[in-house]
């Protein structure tokens, strides 16, 4: 019988405790932690990312700001608002929300955050610092992952680890990361290339799916026991419900979950944990400006 590793749960301590920290701070006459974030478009995926993370810093006590943007808007706009955010000393993070239109060099607007700043932790030196463990700001998804494995006691010390997804965002940086000491797993990296992918996903003690494929990892690709934890969010319609949609993961869990020891479920499994982590970052960045 599996167990679930249940994001949702785990948030809501998360955020409980953060927001006794920030109550801390505010009641000694502290300003509160300000985190902001910028838009551009009017992606429904990235609005709801954005609402969403503008709903938690409310519910911890931040303040937020948006700053929005239409899909036709300039990189010279971005950059400048990028620069007045960097040397705004109310605000302690922002983050710019990804994916930015085709005309836009992502990496490039990127670049210009102050890493100080970058809550994210997409820089380079956050990415850099992250790679040689020193102290940055890890990137929200991965460390919700690796908070998750913490909380539930997940035993990780050379276990085999594999990856599926090698985004900048979330496979790379969790595949090092799990690797790292701490974690002390053996970690094979897939992609889009790799061949025979079923055969190293069956010798997996640990998977971790980020691959943006609905329910593409099947039961006959997982070993029985392993931990799954599935990073795909994937609106598919569906009448049946109110809302028009229903939300899958990478894994089709119907089947896969029963060979489980341990799996997320979609949603509230990765989902929450990455929210949590960008207001974990802002926190860390407010104690630093405020020398807390
Ligand atoms: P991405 O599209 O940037 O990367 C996908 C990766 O999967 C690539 O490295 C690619 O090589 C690999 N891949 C694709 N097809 C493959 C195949 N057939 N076999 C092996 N590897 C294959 O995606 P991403 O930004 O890393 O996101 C992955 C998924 O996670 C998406 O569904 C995204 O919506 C979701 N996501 C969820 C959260 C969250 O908070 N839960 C956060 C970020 C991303």
């Amino acid at each position: 019988m599996f167990q679930l590793l249940d994001g949702k749960a785990t948030a809501i301590e998360i955020k409980n405790r953060i927001a006794n920290e920030v109550r801390q701070y505010t009641q000694q006459g502290l300003r509160a932690p300000h985190l902001a974030a910028i838009l551009v478009g009017d992606d429904g995926a990235s609005q709801t990312y954005v609402a969403n993370k503008e709903k938690s810093s409310h519910e911890v006590g931040f303040t937020s700001s948006v700053y929005r943007y239409a899909e036709g808007t300039s990189e010279r706009q971005l950059l400048e608002t990028i620069d007045f955010l960097n040397h705004d000393e109310e605000v302690d993070g922002f983050i710019v929300q990804l994916p930015l239109p085709g005309h836009i060099d992502e990496q490039h607007i990127i670049n210009a955050i102050n890493p100080k700043k970058d809550v994210d932790g997409f820089t380079p030196v956050n990415l850099g610092n992250m790679m040689l463990g020193e102290d940055c700001f890890v990137p929200a998804t991965p460390k919700g992952i690796c908070t998750l494995l913490r909380h539930y006691e997940i035993e990780t010390e050379g276990r085999h680890c594999v990856v599926i997804g090698r985004s900048n965002i979330v496979g790379t940086p969790v595949a090092n990361l799990l690797s790292r000491k701490g974690f002390d797993c053996t970690v094979t990296l897939c992609h889009s290339r790799t061949q025979h992918l079923s055969a190293l996903t069956r010798q997996a003690d640990i998977l971790v799916v980020a691959m943006g494929k609905p329910e593409f990892v099947t039961a006959d690709m997982v070993k029985e026991g392993a931990v799954v934890v599935d990073v795909g969010i994937h609106r598919v319609a569906d009448a049946s419900r109110k809302s028009g949609f229903r939300l899958l993961g990478d894994v089709k869990h119907d089947e896969v979950d029963e060979r489980c020891s341990w799996v997320t479920p979609v949603p509230g499994g990765v989902g929450p944990l990455t929210i949590v982590s960008l207001l974990e970052n802002t926190l860390q960045a407010y104690k630093r400006t405020m020398a807390l």
